[in-house]
């Protein structure tokens, strides 16, 4: 929803067309819907694919929006709002024809599969969702040629900015869990912790939590404060930003989560002591958003001025 509720651009029509939604007594979900079976990360690469992989379509008829096409893995496929990432010229890579336009799951021609099976994030339904010759109100699109994917990079950047929210979570949790079981667990006659080589894997993740707890916090304000920072959520300096903390703190929360496994031995591998759920999500959060390699390639293309990836 980060389009049309967020000032400068804030679209107050959308905004009063769904925003009752959200607020009434019953559930009421989104999704985003970017991804396609020819791949994540192309969409994602806003910047350099400039939308050209994007295959769902969308035309003008009349005074409506008709979209077909296939999106995979959006989180929450089972919401009842889609903001769906469309072309208005499939193939095209001028980012005018990129198009934001909301769905809602209870439009006729909206299909949604069954939930993928997964090694964690067992709370997120992941699956299929087509549109068929789905008709949707032409204002439904978030602004317009142009402004829609310029906006779309404020997904981005809100979006890894979050990835690493879900992985500092997993991590503070990782240090409670691992905290007591060093505490109480004895090996050669001594608490865990009490041995300095068990001592030193325990700094390791007080570490990790540290610098991207820091870390984080310095994004989200700057995301929060663009008037104090100077940068906008879309610009490329937040895009980037964002992409180096989510790629710092997940890879911490992988590493957290590993050392606090080996720590715990096969109690920590056991599903009653928590952890392993933690080591199977955290896993995900590098992985999603293009992955670490669109992360470290926005990284330095931002700060190195690269013109060819
Ligand atoms: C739990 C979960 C939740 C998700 N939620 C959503 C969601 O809400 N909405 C949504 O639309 N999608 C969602 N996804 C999909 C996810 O965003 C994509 O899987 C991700 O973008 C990667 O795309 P892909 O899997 O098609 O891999 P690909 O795009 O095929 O990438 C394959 C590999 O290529 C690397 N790569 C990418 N770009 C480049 C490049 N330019 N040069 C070299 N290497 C590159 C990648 O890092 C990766 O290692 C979710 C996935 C999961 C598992």
């Amino acid at each position: 929803m980060l389009p049309i509720i967020l000032r400068p651009h804030r679209n107050m029509e959308l905004c009063r067309e769904f925003g009752p939604r959200f607020c009434d007594d019953e559930l009421y979900t989104c999704s985003c819907a970017m991804t396609e079976l020819q791949g994540g990360s192309d969409v994602e690469n806003i910047d350099f694919m400039h939308g050209k992989t994007i295959k769902t379509s969308a035309r003008l008829e009349g005074g409506d929006w008709v979209i077909n096409g296939h999106k995979i893995w959006p989180s929450s496929s089972n919401a009842d709002l889609f903001g769906v990432a469309c072309s208005t010229n499939p193939g095209s890579s001028n980012e005018e024809d990129f198009a934001f336009i909301y769905v809602p799951a209870d439009t006729p021609g909206v299909i949604i599969g069954a939930p993928y099976q997964k090694a964690g994030m067992a709370a997120d339904y992941n699956g299929d969702v087509w549109f068929d010759d789905v008709k949707v109100p032409k204002k439904y699109r978030t602004h317009g040629p142009g402004d829609d994917a310029k906006y779309f990079r404020e997904i981005l950047s809100y979006g890894a900015a979050c990835g690493a929210a879900f992985g500092l979570g997993p991590m503070k949790n990782t240090y409670e869990i691992v905290k007591k079981w060093a505490s109480e667990r004895f090996v050669a006659g001594r608490p865990l912790k009490e041995h300095s080589i068990n001592a030193a894997v325990l700094a390791e993740i007080a570490i990790d939590i540290e610098a991207s707890s820091a870390m984080l916090h310095m994004v989200a304000r700057q995301l929060d404060c663009p008037d104090i920072y100077g940068i906008m959520p879309w610009d490329k300096a937040m895009v980037a930003r964002a992409r180096a903390v989510s790629l710092f703190v997940t890879d911490a929360a992988v590493h957290a989560t590993g050392r606090a496994m080996e720590l715990m031995g096969s109690y920590g591998y056991a599903r009653q002591y928590d952890l392993e759920k933690h080591w199977r999500d955290v896993k995900m959060t590098t992985l999603w958003m293009g992955s670490r390699q669109l992360d470290l390639i926005e990284v330095a293309r931002y700060w190195y001025d690269i013109e060819t990836l």
